[in-house]
């Protein structure tokens, strides 16, 4: 299986609300990037790759990494040191200040500008995905609604697109409402993340658009990450009879988008946000239940959207572009 939105930096264990205040994230930041962190990171990010790997997963993007420690690892698997999947890794991922997630996995950017030189710092590193916070994060909403507040410009957007499609790197953007959706496949995004409900304008934009690397977007729903904390808390998630209606607005919303999306044939990739809050790193299996339980899949389709349907890989590795011309892939 192909999971194109995972994280490793964590385990699915529910958050301490300690940590996820500014003052406790700043707290961990430190901690990760410190001499004993950087190990401990090291050591995290491998057992959770091995985790996916006997779970079936043998390809998976990461979206939001906590530095290099994801390229780092990618690089070993490659060169045969460690077993594990093929990954594509983002490394932090791009916002605008007090934003989604910083300063814990986030590269912040006020221009257009400072949003290129963010993408070139990561393709110097050796990324080979992009991550951008379009809206704001379900994690780090403080009030009802702004999980979904579109954040970054358009502007913004299209410059980070642009500098990684000159070296074949494609886009995911975090979106979580339509006014989200709409602006980040305007900035030619690639692959838009969690998602929310559609229409014929935003479903034609997916199948034809011109700012995007190939051309379209695929959407990719991770509904493990939207439905995960209500079936876990409501304990009833065995046959999947949770009626829909008593899911929080995301998960409704999310629902809808991929559901509107697979009725419409647009391109969908199989993601689980995995690492979020009982999210965890072996149940990729559960995204293809939910899909066929919610989103209208049958279990071919599902099966078909995590093996064959997707496109995750660039020709070339970006650090190749910069440093030389080996190609690996
Ligand atoms: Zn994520």
């Amino acid at each position: 299986m192909i999971n194109a939105h995972t994280h490793l930096f964590s385990q699915g264990k529910p958050l301490n609300p300690k940590l996820a205040t500014p003052k406790g994230q700043r707290m961990v930041a430190t901690f990760a990037h410190s001499p004993l962190g950087k190990p401990y990171m090291a050591a995290t990010v491998k057992h959770n790759a091995t985790t996916l790997l006997e779970s079936g997963v043998t390809t998976i993007r990461t979206l939001g990494d906590v530095g290099y420690e994801v390229v780092t690892l990618r690089d070993q698997i490659d060169a045969g040191q460690i077993l594990g999947p093929r990954i594509l890794a983002s490394g932090p991922l791009m916002a605008i200040p007090e934003a989604m997630a910083p300063p814990l996995i986030a590269l912040t950017s006020g221009t257009p500008e400072e949003a290129r030189t963010a993408v070139a710092q990561n393709l110097k590193a050796g990324v080979n995905a992009i991550k951008i916070a379009a809206t704001g994060g379900v994690t780090d909403a403080q009030e009802i609604g702004e999980a979904g507040s579109p954040q970054m410009s358009v502007e913004q957007m299209r410059a980070i697109c642009d500098e990684a499609h000159q070296y074949g790197v494609i886009v995911g953007a975090h979106a979580q409402s339509p006014e989200g959706v709409r602006r980040s496949l305007l900035a030619g995004v690639d692959t838009i993340e969690h998602g929310s409900v559609l229409d014929d304008e935003l479903i034609g934009m997916f199948r034809h658009n011109p700012n995007a690397l190939r051309g379209y977007s695929a959407l990719i729903p991770t509904l493990s990450a939207g439905l995960s904390p209500d079936l876990a808390w409501t304990g009833r998630d065995r046959h999947h009879r949770h009626p829909i209606g008593e899911f929080q607005k995301r998960g409704r919303r999310m629902v809808s988008g991929a559901r509107q999306a697979h009725e419409a044939g647009l391109m969908i990739g199989v993601g689980t946000d995995t690492g979020m809050t009982f999210v965890p790193q072996y149940a990729t299996w559960r995204e293809l239940e939910l899909l066929v339980a919610y989103a209208g899949f049958s279990p071919a389709e599902a099966l078909h959207a995590a093996t064959a349907r997707q496109r995750l890989h660039s020709r070339r590795r970006c650090r190749d572009r910069f440093f030389g011309s080996r190609q690996i892939r």
